[in-house]
């Protein structure tokens, strides 16, 4: 399997460069030359069978043969057994026809678990294959940052740091990282606000200098593999609900557009999908790009959906690709302008993507309400991620008669204050991170300066 570039100018890759490499050299993301297909038959003989297998058979042609598949079935095997549910992804229904994905099983309640805990081991296969070590480096505002640690903590040729702001993190969220008290992670907590700590990566990943020689790798949400990882809960939740014999919609609570866009490809692949609907908390350009053609950045919004807040959807890119018929000069053309101006999407791939997608918006005040009418209704306690999807999947549905599939994004437990400011007592944390308030913590104060993380990067790595 080769993958190219979104603007057209970067070298083609394989699977294994994919997965170590972050953005493609002329700022654009890779993507699949070719989208590997699932027949009828494929989809349908899928049903009943275990998540893990239903992950590989997605996943294999990704992988390309670069892993054999022994080995691959046994990454996938160890991924998904950090889960606390047998299923998995477990699919809960709400009414007659809504159906909740809850996708919040693994280590640290969210989503983002399904894809680091396989992207870990996917990254340090390939590097004790080649005798290699890495350093990992992200800057995080909450869910990203403990996934990435819980999905390294066990890798032998890798070493994370995770900078966070200070004193800026809820308190879960800071324990999920500086609890995990493994020899190669390192919880930095920045004298600055979160803009600084991104910034200090960035420059980082920009001038490697520092580390003399070794590479530094990505795992935010524009590396391929998490996007693969994704894929494969699209189509066992579609499998579970009668594909490939009917028809099923999707209803995804979006931000950088990573889980959503992984659902395009489980359409583009074969699954039968009727309708996806984006969910976004008050940063809304996906919904301004859909609804209005307003492909404009506005200014960040502090929401009761944190893991949304967002200013650019970095992933919409690879769907733009798509709509512009892959055209990358176009696509480059067009995110150029984005990137200092307000810019429209020409009027043929906004019709084409208006097919498939609709988008609704859901303000803080409804988050609110969209949680307490979820309890009133259905008994569920919803995170505020989830309760923009819960609401948006009834707002913008289509139809009635396909099965809506709205996932779950974070465990309520994860965002308790929101739930509390619902009028909910407190969620208590699930039995097996009971303790995490009493949990030995771990973490290093540093202030907002370049050259001091970057000693510490260098001093601390094995
Ligand atoms: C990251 C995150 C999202 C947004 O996902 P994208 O892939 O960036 O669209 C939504 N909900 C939760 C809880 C998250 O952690």
């Amino acid at each position: 399997m080769r993958y190219i570039s979104t603007r057209g100018q970067a070298p083609a890759l394989n699977f294994e460069e994919v997965v170590l490499t972050g953005m493609a050299t002329d700022g654009g993301l890779y993507v699949p030359e070719t989208v590997p297909q699932l027949s009828h038959e494929e989809l349908a003989s899928m049903a009943g069978l275990s998540y893990a297998e239903i992950a590989f058979r997605v996943m294999k042609p990704f992988v390309g043969g670069e892993i054999d598949d022994e080995t691959f079935r046994g990454l996938v095997r160890d991924a998904y057994a950090t889960f606390s549910h047998d299923a998995i992804v477990p699919l809960n229904q709400l009414d007659a026809n809504h159906f909740l994905l809850e996708l919040f099983h693994g280590p640290t309640l969210a989503f983002k678990d399904v894809a680091l805990q396989l992207l870990g081991r996917i990254l340090d296969h390939f590097l004790a294959k080649r005798g290699e070590r890495a350093v990992i480096m992200g800057a995080t505002s909450g869910d990203t940052g403990s996934a990435a640690i819980e999905g390294c903590r066990h890798c032998d040729h890798l070493d994370i740091f995770i900078l966070h702001p200070h004193n800026r993190v809820s308190e879960v969220q800071r324990r999920q990282m500086t609890t995990v008290l493994a020899d190669n992670v390192f919880n930095i907590a920045i004298e600055g606000n979160f803009d600084d700590a991104q910034a200090m990566v960035k420059a980082s990943f920009a001038n490697q200098g520092f580390l003399n020689g070794e590479r530094l790798v990505a795992v935010n949400s524009i590396n391929w593999a998490r996007i693969m990882a994704q894929i494969v809960y699209y189509v066992a939740a579609g499998v579970a609900l009668g594909a490939p014999h009917r028809e099923v919609s999707f209803c995804v609570p979006s931000a950088n557009f990573g889980n959503l866009f992984a659902g395009y490809m489980a359409y583009q692949m074969g699954l039968p999908v009727k309708q996806f609907i984006i969910a976004t908390n008050a940063n809304d350009i996906l919904h301004r790009t859909l609804a209005d053609n307003d492909f404009s950045k506005r200014e960040l919004a502090a929401t009761l959906a944190p893991s949304m807040d967002i200013v650019v959807s970095s992933n919409f890119e690879r769907l733009l690709f798509d709509a512009y018929d892959r055209d990358g000069d176009a696509v480059r053309e067009l995110l150029e302008r984005f990137q200092s101006e307000p810019a429209v999407l020409a009027e043929a791939p906004l019709a084409k993507l208006r097919e498939k997608f609709s988008s609704f918006s859901v303000d803080d005040d409804t988050i609110l309400e969209a949680i307490r009418d979820a309890r009133h209704r259905t008994k569920e306690l919803l995170d505020p991620h989830t309760a923009t999807g819960y609401l948006a999947a009834q707002r913008a549905r289509a139809d009635a008669t396909t099965p809506m599939i709205t996932l779950a994004t974070a465990h309520p437990a994860k965002f308790a204050e929101a739930v509390v400011k619902a009028g909910f007592s407190g969620v208590p944390l699930p039995a097996h991170m009971a303790d995490l308030l009493e949990r030995e913590e771990r973490y290093s104060v540093l202030p907002a300066e370049l050259k001091a993380v970057q000693a510490f990067v260098a001093d601390n790595r094995r």
